[in-house]
């Protein structure tokens, strides 16, 4: 297996998932530090912070999703989502490229990073 890209999108979307369940088991670890208050309330609020976290991630994934570009994917054929400069089909993670000039380079995130960010 080489070096996989995935859509950055279904990245972040998969960080907050894990976010969400990371919160929940460690407000449920908090449960049995139930002798000890405030080691309890600590955890709790650990988790607390862990769901809110990933309630913002969700927020920022749907502002990002606006400004997404959808195109269809030439290896697949399904519609997917490129976010910034170059990015990976969400379906098959072919990358994908917004910039022709970058079109039969080869894939590199460092693209994204290039300034002249068009904002
Ligand atoms: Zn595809």
């Amino acid at each position: 297996m080489g070096v996989k890209y995935s859509n950055k999108i279904n990245k972040i979307r998969t960080f907050a998932l894990v976010l969400i369940f990371a919160g929940i088991i460690i407000m449920y670890l908090g449960l049995f530090f139930q002798t000890n208050f405030i080691l309890m309330s600590i955890i709790m609020f650990l988790g607390f912070l862990a769901i809110i976290a990933s309630t913002v991630i969700y927020f920022w994934i749907g502002m990002l999703s606006s400004k997404t570009v959808q195109v269809v994917c030439p290896d697949c054929g399904k519609h997917t989502k490129v976010l910034g400069r170059v990015d990976a089909c969400m379906y098959c993670n072919t990358p994908l490229t917004m910039d022709k000039s970058l079109e039969g380079k080869e894939f590199d995130e460092k693209y994204n990073h290039k300034k002249g960010k068009e904002e």
